[in-house]
């Protein structure tokens, strides 16, 4: 292949924005990609596409008063003092323009989400398509790098990166028909995404999800991380990782929704073992391997609005129940302890008595009042993970002395360390996925800059 100015590996969320920023620069770029399925199977098509964004218009419409401070504090808050200052600033500072962006040159139909306020979000700040799917978002991506003419190399992996010359790099893709080829380049942007794949390294670095599901795709195998050292990077936040829950009956995520309004989760006694709404992410952490969300149709109603749950209801695993008799019969527990369970959260939601988990929000009214139980069993998921290679604010992948590696390389989204600090705690809802627009965006200004600056 002839010599082009950029290389992208990774064709998700954060490839696909650095190749349209790239491109919108004046710059020749060609974006490889592993995954033959990467339109069902990248991470970005998997998720529910919800994007934190601060101090939009949307916002403004909705009435919602929004500041980079009040995201910045709020983070920093979540993550309790561990999350990178500068990349945070930087990605909250980038939001607004960022979706203005992207609804101008691929055309997304942004909607302001009011009822997703991930636990330690101040304010609403998600922002989402109408279907709130991962997959319309990531269509949307590449039908505009599809009008630029923008070439995909897949099924292509990127296996290798030298630097030849200063400012000049051999990169080397393999097919997986053993074939591989050199492409000489001028700066290279990592979006391969994370190591969840990886069960070596989960158990290195996240021993406590080293037997749990996992979630996304298979191709995180942590590549970014074997180049980036390769090359001389540093790595951060290793430990860092969202988790959630997945239907086991469908094999899907279950969801913000039918918690926030209002579902209720027991373990294989019948009984609550925690506070559903304090974050999905940090939830899991304390989640028994398996476990049941119990709704009702009211609460059901409420959430087919979301692309999971309308998923959910195709796949038949969400049940809708006559009696408690049948959910203790789906548990495999006494009936007392699921109408004990029930009788208690109405006394919390009343406000009658404390719950012993803290849970404050219950939803409109208790469940089951007027309405049928739902029921369905869940499991802890490994999402995502979130730490990567160092990076400044704009994705230029950095040496542990915090010098950019001599190579020109930028990374984004799950291959970069992400605004979530260490653990699974420090996640805020939308974070995964304004780290991967907001670093691909950022990265391919970037890498015109240093071309402008002559650096290359
Ligand atoms: C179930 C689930 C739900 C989620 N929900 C949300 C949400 O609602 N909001 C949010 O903010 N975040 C969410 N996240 C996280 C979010 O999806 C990610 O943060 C984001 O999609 C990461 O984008 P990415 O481009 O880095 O990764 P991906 O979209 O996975 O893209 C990476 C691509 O790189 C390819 N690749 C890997 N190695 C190579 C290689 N060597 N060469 C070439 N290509 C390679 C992969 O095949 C893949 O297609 C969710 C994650 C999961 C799994």
């Amino acid at each position: 292949m002839a010599s082009i100015d950029v290389v992208v590996a990774g064709a998700g969320a954060a490839g696909c924005s650095a190749a349209l920023s790239l491109h919108d620069a004046g710059l020749s770029v060609v974006v490889v990609e592993a995954d033959q399925h990467y339109s069902q199977g990248c991470n970005t098509a998997n998720g529910t596409g919800l994007v934190t964004a601060v101090g939009t218009r949307w916002q403004s419409d909705a009435g919602v008063e929004d500041s980079l401070e009040l995201f910045v504090r709020d983070v920093e808050q979540r993550t309790m003092g561990t999350a990178d200052v500068t990349l945070t600033r930087s990605l909250g500072a980038v939001s607004a323009t960022l979706l203005e962006w992207l609804e101008s040159i691929a055309s997304v139909p942004w909607e302001f989400d009011s009822e997703f306020v991930y636990p330690g979000h101040t304010v609403p700040r998600c922002h989402g398509v109408p279907s709130r799917s991962g997959s319309e978002l990531h269509g949307l991506l590449l039908s505009a790098l599809e009008v630029r003419e923008i070439p995909i190399l897949v099924p292509a992996s990127l296996v290798d990166v030298e630097l030849a010359l200063p400012g000049e790099l051999e990169i080397r893709v393999a097919y997986p028909d053993g074939a591989d080829e050199v492409i000489d380049s001028r700066a290279c942007i990592l979006a391969t995404g994370g190591y969840g794949a990886a069960s070596g390294l989960v158990g290195e670095f996240i021993p406590s999800m080293a037997g749990a599901r996992y979630q996304g795709s298979a191709f995180h195998r942590g590549d970014a991380i074997r180049l980036g050292r390769s090359l001389g990077a540093g790595v951060r936040f290793l430990d860092a990782f969202q988790g959630g829950r997945v239907v086991t009956w469908s094999g899907l995520i279950d969801g913000w929704c039918p918690v926030a309004h209002g579902g209720v989760i027991v373990g294989e006694d019948g009984m609550r073992f925690g506070n559903e709404v304090v974050g999905y992410s940090e939830f899991a952490g304390t989640m028994p391997e398996l476990a049941y969300l119990i709704l009702d149709e009211r609460v059901l109603d409420s959430c087919v609005g979301y692309g999971e749950v309308r998923a959910n209801l195709v796949a038949d695993a969400l049940r809708v129940v006559e009696s408690i008799e049948d959910i203790s019969r789906i548990v495999g527990c006494e009936t007392a302890a699921i109408a004990e369970t029930l009788k208690q959260c109405r006394l919390y939601a009343e406000g009658v008595e404390p719950d012993p988990f803290g849970r404050l929000e219950w939803g409109a009214v208790p469940l089951g009042m007027d309405a049928r139980l739902v029921v369905t069993q869940v499991a802890p998921a490994l999402f995502h993970t979130q730490g990567g290679l160092l990076i400044n604010g704009s994705g230029r992948v950095l040496g542990e002395d915090g010098v950019p590696t001599a190579a020109p390389v930028w990374a984004a989204g799950g291959a970069a360390m992400g605004i979530s600090g260490s653990g699974c705690a420090g996640y805020l809802g939308g974070n995964g996925l304004l780290a991967a627009l907001g670093l691909g965006y950022l990265a391919g200004c970037d890498v015109r800059r240093e071309f402008d600056d002559g650096q290359h």
